[in-house]
This record gives C-alpha cells, sequence and structure tokens, in this order.
C-alpha cells in the first residue's frame, strides 16, 4: 500500500541518520515494541529487520502502532507531501488539516469539495495515505489534542472541543484507542515532567486571553468529571 510512494532504503538511512529534512515525510513503526516515531527521534534507532514505515501516522495507528511519547509524531512539521501523491489527496489532506472532517462533517462531503465520489476518495487515500480520509481526521484531531494537553493547562472539555471533537466521549474513546491510556495519564505525565516549571506556566494561564476560558465557563468541572467517569 505504502510501498509505491515509500523507499525503503531511503527512509532507512534518514531515521538512522536523524535526517530532519524528511521529519513528516514518514514514521517509522518499531515491529518489537508497536511504537510509532519520527525519523528525528531520539531513541536508539532500531534494526533495521525490525522497523515498517508509514506514509502518515493514521497508517501507522491503523497497522496497530502507538505514538512515540518521546519524539511526539503529533509534532512532526506540516502535512505530508509525498512524491507521487495524488494532487487530489494532497488537497484533501490541506482541508482534512484546516478541520473539514471536524465537528461532524461527512466524507461525502469532503469528496463533493473535490469532485469526485466518497468510493473513489477512499481508494486514493488508501493508496496515498495509507488510510482512510475519516481515520486521517481523526488521528488529526486526537495530536491536536495532545499537543494541548501538553502545552495547556486548559480543562479537558475544552481541550476536546478545541481539537475538533464533537464529545469528551468521542474524545476519551479517540484518544484511548491510539494511545492506549485516559488522556488525563498524559496530563499526570506532564504534571510531573514539568513540576519545575508550573509557576511560570500557572502566572502565564493568568495571563491568557479571556477567550481561552470561555469553554470553561460553557462546561463547568463537575460535567466534565462525570462525562469522564462515563466512558468506557
Ligand atoms: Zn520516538
Amino acid at each position: 500500500m505504502s510501498r509505491d510512494v515509500l523507499d525503503r532504503r531511503a527512509c532507512d538511512r534518514a531515521r538512522i541518520a536523524r535526517d530532519a529534512r524528511l521529519d513528516g515525510r514518514f514514521f517509522t513503526g518499531v515491529l518489537t515494541t508497536r511504537i510509532y516515531c519520527r525519523p528525528t527521534c531520539p531513541v536508539k534507532p532500531a534494526k533495521s529487520g525490525n522497523v515498517v514505515f508509514f506514509p502518515t501516522a493514521a497508517a501507522a495507528e491503523r497497522a496497530g502502532f502507538r505514538p512515540c511519547l518521546r519524539c511526539r509524531p503529533e509534532a512532526a512539521p506540516g502535512t505530508p507531501a509525498w512524491r507521487g501523491a495524488a494532487a487530489s489527496v494532497s488537497r484533501a489532506l490541506r482541508l482534512i488539516e484546516a478541520g473539514f472532517l471536524d465537528d461532524g462533517r461527512r466524507v461525502d462531503e469532503l469528496a463533493d469539495t473535490l469532485g469526485m465520489t466518497a468510493r473513489h476518495l477512499r481508494r486514493l487515500f488508501l493508496r496515498h495515505a495509507g488510510a482512510s480520509p475519516t481515520a486521517v481526521a481523526t488521528t488529526r484531531r486526537v495530536q491536536r489534542a495532545k499537543t494541548l494537553l501538553d502545552e495547556t493547562a486548559l480543562p479537558m472539555s475544552a481541550v476536546a472541543f478545541a481539537a475538533g471533537f464533537t464529545s469528551i466521549r468521542r474524545f476519551n474513546a479517540a484518544f484511548r484507542a491510539v494511545y492506549r491510556r485516559p488522556p488525563s495519564a498524559v496530563r499526570r505525565r506532564r504534571a510531573r515532567r514539568q513540576s519545575a516549571a508550573d509557576t511560570v506556566a500557572a502566572r502565564q494561564m493568568r495571563r491568557a486571553p479571556l477567550s481561552m476560558w470561555s469553554a470553561t465557563t460553557a462546561a463547568p468541572a463537575s460535567s466534565v468529571q462525570a462525562s469522564m467517569k462515563a466512558a468506557p
């Protein structure tokens, strides 16, 4: 599936050399750990016989790999723009990146915008992106949420909606499916890692514009707690 867009030997050289020029162009799945990484991952590179390559993060996740917590694939630059990808797929990826499939919008509407049938669009995606448009959009939402969990102290409800999820329940389910742990576990990790920087962060949050807090008002902490507990 990805064989026609990724050159295995070039990818292997790039990830062993930690070539930053190819960051975002492909992802490496390590078969022994079932974790996928950016080419620039600081962890000691796995043996060449133990890795597979994917054109997108969504493709790696579809194959059962979870994102590395060290190199943070969600922070890889830009939309993948591999050679050989059809122009319509690139355009669709840009639209998905801009949130076209968020807030409950459907693949049919995306296909209409691109002037093709949903069936044809799905076929092109499987060939060039290694995953369906829906999977790419879900991965992107989870990535946005992960970034917000890492970099802000926003409440869970605000993270979910800002990332493009239509409900906390969907956010929880999608996040767990990708990271094999609830979003709160990632935040605890952050709390431990950044305990020294907490005072600084708190000071900055107090200076944050009012709009950042509007979601807090819309969903009080108690209802967030309740929905979090209700989720599987
Ligand atoms: Zn990594």
